[in-house]
């Protein structure tokens, strides 16, 4: 709570704490919508039966309470940036939710994780990756769960299959436009 605020915490005033907004605050990322809104979730692959397993992880997805898969791309096959390393096969989802966003990112993650996914080097091969690109009306600069996802708008393997799910999509924020 509050880590790295507390350096030399004996000397800070309590109550002059409390009105800082610390990252331990609920925030944006804890609020639960009101109503179910619009999700956009990329997945990818490129280690083992990756069509297989993205099937199971849309189905996974699906199947979490609070969560609704609505729409599947076509896949797209791109060249891995990157160390040297097997093509990615990606695809693009839409549905809603009603969890919260770090619920939701939670969700995400253990979904990856029931699928293998080992977290070791930064942008190599992986059974699943599934990222949260858009969540309506939520934006965020927090680094756990930055939205929009601060690099779909400059990923083919994002747009192209977001755009054949959904030709009137928009990516929202900075960066963003008619996907
Ligand atoms: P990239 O984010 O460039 O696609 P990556 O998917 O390979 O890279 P990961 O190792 O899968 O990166 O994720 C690193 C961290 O990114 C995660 O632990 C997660 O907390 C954080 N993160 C921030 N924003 C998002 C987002 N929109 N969707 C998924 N994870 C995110
Ligand atoms: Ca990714
Ligand atoms: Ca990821």
């Amino acid at each position: 709570v509050g880590e790295g605020e507390g350096v030399g915490g004996e000397q800070v005033d309590d109550a002059a704490e409390e009105d800082e907004p610390t990252d331990s605050e609920p925030g944006v990322l804890d609020v639960a919508p009101a109503v179910e809104v619009a999700i956009v979730l990329a997945l990818g692959g490129n280690v083992g039966d990756v069509r297989g397993t993205l099937r199971q992880a849309i189905h996974d997805l699906d199947a979490v309470d609070g969560i609704s898969i609505t729409a599947v791309s076509p896949l797209a096959r791109t060249a891995a940036v990157g160390p040297e390393q097997e093509d990615f096969l990606n695809a693009v989802v839409l549905g809603w939710t009603t969890l919260s966003p770090r619920d939701l990112l939670a969700a995400t993650s253990a979904v990856e994780d029931a699928h293998g996914r080992v977290r070791d080097q930064r942008w190599g091969p992986r059974t699943l990756d599934l990222d949260i690109v858009t969540i309506e009306g939520v934006v965020s600069t927090d680094p756990v769960l930055t939205l929009p996802h601060p690099r779909a708008h400059e990923r083919a393997f994002v747009l192209v299959p977001w755009a054949q799910a959904d030709p009137d999509a928009v990516l929202p924020g900075l960066g963003g436009g008619p996907v």
